[in-house]
């Protein structure tokens, strides 16, 4: 059966999140989310995902949706704020699963130049998970902090349509890694094999004139077509 995986696309609508540098964390989050879904996809790994446009969803919603979908691992995406550098993922603080997964996203992230602030773990007052994402979704989860918005240097990692791509393939690699299914790099398009050049007939009978057949010739020549006169 087909491996299951939740992604949680932090904030949307009206709640943007971090905003700094120009960027919106809310697009951030949604562009390295819809890569991350991509690649697993491509994997055949079964993707459900809190939002996948801008739109407002409430955390208290994405852990339902999670629930409800059922998947093998959970995955949250967001990007910080507070002036830090580097990527940080947290997990429970019981470890488990959650933590294999979170270490596995962060070596893929690590090997596309993020600089690393580790693993971490937040706890309640109450002694309980601070992340309702990690404390309230049933499936093993982590909670991703690829970059920070309002560090100048740290989002340049992410200030791209490319990049973004890239950090969201870096994590559906820590996932796979997590899944037990082998990463493959994408297969080059094929290149069409300059195979179109046809042989026409022309022939003269219908033309009339044999400088007509050479016009008619000359043409599909130019279009890229080899032809003889009969
Ligand atoms: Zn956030």
């Amino acid at each position: 059966m087909a491996k299951r995986v939740f992604i949680g696309v932090g904030h949307g609508g009206s709640d943007s999140g971090a905003v700094a540098n120009g960027f919106k964390e809310k697009d951030l989050n949604l562009a390295i989310a819809l890569a991350c879904r991509d690649e697993l996809t491509r994997h055949g790994v079964k993707v459900g995902m809190s939002r996948t446009k801008d739109e407002a969803d409430p955390l208290t919603d994405e852990i339902k949706e999670c629930n409800a979908f059922g998947p093998d691992y959970a995955v949250e995406i967001h990007n910080n704020a507070g002036g830090g550098d580097g990527v940080e993922i947290y997990h429970h603080y019981g470890g488990g699963k959650g933590k294999t997964l979170a270490q596995n996203i962060l070596n893929e992230i690590v090997a596309i130049g993020q600089n690393s602030r580790g693993l971490k773990t937040k706890k309640n007052s109450d002694g309980r998970d601070y992340f309702g994402w990690i404390r309230q979704t049933v499936a093993p989860a982590c909670l991703v902090e690829c970059a920070f918005v309002d560090n100048k240097k740290d989002i340049t990692i992410i200030d791209t349509a490319a990049e973004q791509k890239k950090m969201g393939i870096a994590i559906a690699k820590g996932i796979l890694k997590t899944l037990g299914i082998t990463w493959m790099a994408e297969k080059p398009k094929e290149t069409p094999v300059n195979d179109t050049k046809k042989l026409y007939r022309v022939q003269v009978g219908a033309y009339a004139e044999l400088k007509n057949a050479e016009e008619m010739l000359k043409k599909l020549k130019s279009a890229g077509f080899d032809g003889i006169i009969v």
